[in-house]
């Protein structure tokens, strides 16, 4: 004989926490114009670097030219500079556009760290919020040996070393915690580029229009860069500073780095304070 179980009903309450919408807008770190075009039996492709670093250029998968991107390859360009790419493919569908894969950086290129400065003005303290594997936010390759410091909206903010801008994002107005902000960031940021070690710098989470440079400035070390802020995925105003090196497979991964006076980035913890003597 069956017995009937009791039916039971879970009520599931939205916790309809202060959530917000991402912003529809999305904003690149800089803009490429690339263009495609068949000829013959061949598609054409004209690349250009925009921006004073190395770049890594791919194609994604294209359902109608299925092994187009396996031919394409990948294309380091260095920086600003231009090349024509052919590749002999009759059966190019022409009306799929080719969407793009572009990394900063030139994975190959050897890294050679120096001692860097911190990303605020001298004479200046702050306190460590999170530090290298930090729970909170500083647990994935992107972001493991990113620092967190306590700046406040309207805060400088400091180039660690001399090189060239070669991403800026400013236009973000919003924060928020959500999950789907931390997938999705929507920080403002800048990036430079050092040549002589061949790694970036990330400055994150500016004010809205808190970019004091441009893409393709110079930039010494020391120089005021940017005004802090609270944008994207964060609770509390804050710096986040991250040194990263490119990659064939990730792209930009952090990487630890040592500051001036010899201090590791390893021994900076949460709630120290550092003074940029
Ligand atoms: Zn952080």
């Amino acid at each position: 004989m069956r017995t009937l179980k009791p039916l039971i009903v879970i009520l599931l309450i939205c916790a309809c926490t202060s959530a917000k919408k991402l912003p529809q807008e999305q904003y690149y770190a800089f803009k490429y114009y690339f263009v495609q075009e068949q000829r013959n039996d061949s598609v054409l492709f004209y690349l250009k670097n925009p921006i004073k670093c190395p770049i890594n250029i791919q194609l994604a998968k294209d359902n109608l030219n299925s092994d187009l991107h396996s031919y394409f390859g990948q294309i380091n360009l260095q920086a600003m500079q231009d090349t024509i790419i052919r590749i002999n493919y009759p059966k190019f569908n022409l009306s799929s556009k080719s969407k793009y894969i572009v990394r900063y950086g030139d994975a190959n290129q050897k890294i050679k760290k120096n001692v860097i400065a911190f990303p605020f003005p001298q004479g200046k303290t702050y306190k460590v919020m999170q530090g290298y594997n930090g729970k909170f936010s500083h647990n994935t390759l992107y972001s493991k040996y990113a620092i967190d410091f306590n700046l406040q909206v309207g805060d400088t903010i400091a180039s660690a070393d001399k090189g060239y801008v070669v991403g800026v994002i400013e236009d973000y107005k919003e924060y928020d915690t959500s999950k789907a902000w931390r997938d999705n960031d929507k920080s403002n940021y800048i990036t430079l580029y050092h040549p002589h070690s061949g790694l970036f710098t990330q400055y994150v989470h500016l004010n809205y229009k808190g970019a004091l440079v441009e893409l393709g400035d110079f930039i010494e070390t020391g120089q005021p860069i940017g005004i802090s802020g609270m944008t994207g995925f964060t609770t509390k105003p804050h710096l986040h500073f991250n040194v990263k090196y490119p990659t064939s497979e990730h792209g930009l991964i952090s990487t630890e780095i040592t500051f001036e006076n010899d201090l590791s980035g390893n021994d900076l913890k949460k709630g120290d304070f550092v003074k940029n003597l």
